[in-house]
């Protein structure tokens, strides 16, 4: 065992010499997963949840107890968090992971985490698979009391993004074909994915953060009660479509064949979430949280994610410049050029090459040919 710190907490993790591969660490190999590149995933979960602040917390796939620990030591949680994992190597490590924390309020439970779910009722459930959460959202979403909070991992983006549409369409009811802004696709399929366990049972969600990052999703959603709330969110549920002839990407309830700006044949990808991915508001109390929160790994990366989410929140999905440029037979402009002509665009998180733009279809190809 070897102890590491991350944020306010120590934990204890297997020694990462012993399970590398040709010299490198390598997560997958060890009894119990602890993943340094998911430090950020974590840092802005902990940030999210101090926003929450929950009652009662189930950490549901808990592995080292790292998430739950840092929630209750960075995230102002006190009340009962329960771990939970199906591993009894890891049982035994978020045992002594509480102990050398000192965390009080909590229960550890071993079981499979659909069970679990199934029984408890908490105010927020965070759900961290290996792959994708698709085989436990339903029970995740029937884990949370009224008004509770899910937060969720994925690393399939292969499947979410359509580069294995028959994976997509298994796991996610989605099919199609893969589009240029594949990133923002990935996540809005996920999100309708959510929308529809929840409608389900009768709640509607509202995204409060959802994000991109090297090979995840992590996103929250807050669920509200009832059927008529589960309709309204239903009917942020639509298709994606970008036109093979001229580029335009865009969202619809409708089915659409032809592209309303050129009348070229559209490619099309979903059923997706076409509403908001974040809450502005819970972004801002994020921000405030991270002025207050010096322990958190990368602070300036969290907050240039924080300000990006907030700039695209509301805005058609973005286009890929080299894409665009390759179309028209053109240089690619640099970003900032682009911005500038367009007086309202946006650089996006999901992609360094990507722009959203307020600004129509037309003033985006004017500005792309005159530069
Ligand atoms: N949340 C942890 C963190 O931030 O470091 C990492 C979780 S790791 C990706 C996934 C964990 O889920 C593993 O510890 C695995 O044993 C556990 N797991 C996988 N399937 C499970 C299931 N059906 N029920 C309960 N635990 C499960």
């Amino acid at each position: 065992m070897t102890e590491i710190t991350e944020g306010k907490a120590k934990i204890l993790i297997p020694d990462p010499v012993e399970f590398s591969r040709e010299g490198k660490f390598d997560p997958a190999w060890s009894p119990v997963f602890y993943n340094p590149r998911m430090v950020f995933n974590r840092d802005v979960s902990v940030l999210a949840v101090s926003v929450i602040s929950p009652s009662s917390v189930l950490d549901a796939m808990a592995a080292t107890g790292i998430r739950g620990i840092r929630f209750v030591l960075e995230g102002g949680v006190n009340g009962e968090v329960i771990f939970n994992d199906k591993n009894p190597v890891a049982i035994e490590l978020i045992s002594k992971n509480i102990e050398l924390n000192r965390i009080t309020n909590y229960k550890i439970m071993r079981a499979d985490a659909n069970s679990i779910m199934h029984q408890l009722k908490v105010d927020y459930t965070d759900l961290d698979p290996f792959g994708s959460p698709a085989p436990f959202l339903f029970a995740a979403l029937s884990s949370l009391r009224r008004k509770g909070v899910l937060g969720v991992t994925a690393t399939d983006l292969s499947a979410l993004e359509g580069k294995s549409i028959t994976a997509c369409n298994r796991k996610y009811g989605a099919s199609g074909k893969r589009l240029n802004y594949s990133k923002e696709a990935g996540l809005r399929v996920l999100l309708a994915k959510i929308a529809r366990e929840a409608a389900v049972q009768e709640k509607g969600i509202l995204p409060l953060i959802s994000f991109y990052k090297d090979y995840y999703y992590r996103l929250f959603v807050k669920t509200v009660d009832g059927a008529k709330r589960a309709d309204k969110a239903l009917e942020q549920i639509g298709m994606l479509y970008e036109c093979q002839n001229c580029g335009f990407s865009f969202m619809d309830k409708e089915c659409q064949v032809k592209c309303p700006m050129c009348g070229g044949e559209v490619n099309a990808y979903g059923p997706a979430w076409i509403g908001k991915l974040n809450s502005i508001d819970f972004l801002n109390r994020m921000k405030e949280r991270l002025d207050k929160a010096p322990q958190i790994n990368n602070p300036n990366s969290v907050k240039r994610l924080l300000d990006s989410l907030i700039s695209e929140n509301g805005m058609g999905p973005y286009y890929r410049i080299d894409v665009l440029a390759s179309k028209l037979k053109v240089n690619m402009p640099p970003t900032h050029r682009l911005i500038d002509c367009l007086e309202d665009g946006t650089r996006t998180h999901f992609d360094e090459r990507g722009i959203k733009t307020s600004k129509s279809f037309d003033q985006l190809i004017e500005c792309m040919k005159n530069l």
